[in-house]
């Protein structure tokens, strides 16, 4: 825990924790020499890890990334967390985010832009490490932390992890306990870890997992041993290729990544199938309206009474316009506005009615795929590189939003995915490819990123 608190601090430069706490994580770590010392270890003893700054933590600030909850400090702990604490692991502090975790850079944070620890090959250009959960894979990557706790909406798990050469996984709808995560959108959001290595990740997401009654869209199944399925391998498996996810303008060597990931399943044993995800295009738009109305609600309850920041005003309404005006950032007003005028009436049929009746559609797709036999699809986890920060900061926030493309879908359709490195571009920086599997099966994909990895 010192050896890690000692790093966060010689790399603050690269900002990835909002917050260290180390009194708290020396004091947890005493606690876990102590139950070694006993020999009543237990699972996680004394292993420190990052938090994102949108899981409640007890007494510890916790932001959002964003102004609106400046001075919030829950009295209460999220279940995800409390697992992870109940099984001995240490915290180290909370890390930076895209505010209300609407991005994919980390560069729309209140408490600023992290930076990702690589660099392209003689190239001294600071690079995103990918977002929402920029500040969890950035100190991964860069050794500030074990493994971390993240969040996954549209692919904030897989992006980052694909962006900084981590393995992250968002597991299926329902696996995670959404109570005491600060919502985003709550029909997309999950909980998973992003770490080093497939099997850090099988071990964190084994005690993140398992059924909370205080969220009613918990699940309540037993934890599979997921760190006994990395080692199943993919032999008599079939994966499939939706020949839909080749999309136009896809560099080359993301192309050849993707080629490559196919060849090593195969080599392994598992049979390669083309299929088809037909209403894949129309996923990332029906997404951005989905999200944005989920969001739009769910950040209604920042009014400057109950949480954070106020900024007063001539009466009670000057005071919640005050408040969030000043509370708010650009990406995450942009959002309120989208939803709310996708929900509003007269609009309500034409976009958010229909937006739902693609998500069904994209939902079928998977299912008629995995009802032919199929048992994991492979598919690039992003369609670039890590990018500098500002390349995209451009007007047009569509640009962004592109990023999302290949990790939206799963959401859409509550199926847990995977993203794992799989090699390095031109310049030298790390490509993800991505697993997705059927529900309640993140077994399937441990077994075969383990195999990529
Ligand atoms: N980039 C996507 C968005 O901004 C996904 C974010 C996420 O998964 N939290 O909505």
């Amino acid at each position: 825990a010192q050896a890690h608190l000692d790093a966060i601090e010689k790399a603050r430069a690269l900002n990835a924790y909002i917050v260290a706490t180390p009194d708290r994580a020396l004091k947890m770590a005493e606690v876990s020499d102590a139950k070694i010392a006993k020999g009543e270890a237990r699972p996680l003893e004394g292993l420190p890890l990052g938090i994102k700054d949108l899981f409640a933590t007890q007494g510890v600030h916790t932001t959002a990334g964003s102004k609106i909850l400046e001075g919030f400090e829950p009295h209460y702990e999220s279940n995800v967390s409390a697992q992870l604490w109940r099984d001995g692991a240490v915290m180290l502090g909370k890390l930076n985010l895209d505010e209300f975790a609407m991005g994919s850079s980390n560069e729309t944070s209140a408490y600023g832009k992290t930076i990702s620890p690589w660099r392209r090959q003689g190239s001294d250009t600071p690079l995103v490490p990918g977002g929402s959960s920029g500040g969890s894979a950035a100190a991964v990557a860069a050794h500030l932390c074990l493994g971390a706790t993240a969040t996954d909406t549209g692919g904030s798990i897989r992006q980052p992890a694909a962006f900084t050469g981590t393995v992250g996984i968002k597991p299926t709808y329902g696996r995670c306990s959404r109570w005491g995560i600060i919502a985003y959108a709550s029909s997309l959001d999950q909980a998973g870890p992003i770490a080093r290595t497939v099997q850090d990740c099988a071990i964190l997401l084994g005690s993140m997992a398992g059924h909370d009654p205080r969220d009613t869209t918990s699940v309540d199944l037993p934890v599979p041993d997921f760190e006994a399925a990395i080692s199943r391998g993919v032999k008599g498996l079939t994966i499939g290729i939706p020949k839909e996810y080749r999309v136009e303008g896809m560099p080359d060597e993301i192309q050849r990544l993707w080629d490559q990931g196919a060849e090593w399943l195969k080599e392994a044993g598992a049979t390669i199938k083309e299929i088809s995800l037909p209403h894949t295009p129309y996923a990332l738009p029906a997404y951005y309206i989905v999200a944005p109305a989920e969001a739009s609600s769910n950040l209604a309850r920042y009014d400057g009474v109950r949480y954070g920041l106020r900024v007063p005003g001539k009466d009670i309404a000057g005071m919640y316009e005050n408040t969030r005006a000043a509370g708010f950032g650009r990406e995450v007003k942009r959002r309120i506005m989208i939803g709310t005028y996708v929900l509003s009436a007269g609009y309500y049929d034409a976009y958010y009615v229909r937006a739902q009746k693609i998500r069904t559609l994209i939902k079928r797709d998977f299912e008629a795929a995995y009802a032919s036999g199929v048992d994991a699809i492979l598919t690039p986890a992003t369609p670039s590189a890590a990018f500098g920060i500002g390349e995209m900061a451009s007007a047009d926030p569509v640009e962004m939003y592109l990023n999302d493309v290949f990790t939206v879908t799963v959401n859409m359709a509550g199926l847990p995915g995977i993203a794992v490195p799989a090699g390095l571009d031109a310049q030298g920086l790390p490509l993800g490819l991505q697993l997705i599997g059927r529900p309640f099966d993140e077994e399937t994909l441990f077994a075969a990123a383990q195999t990529i990895e």
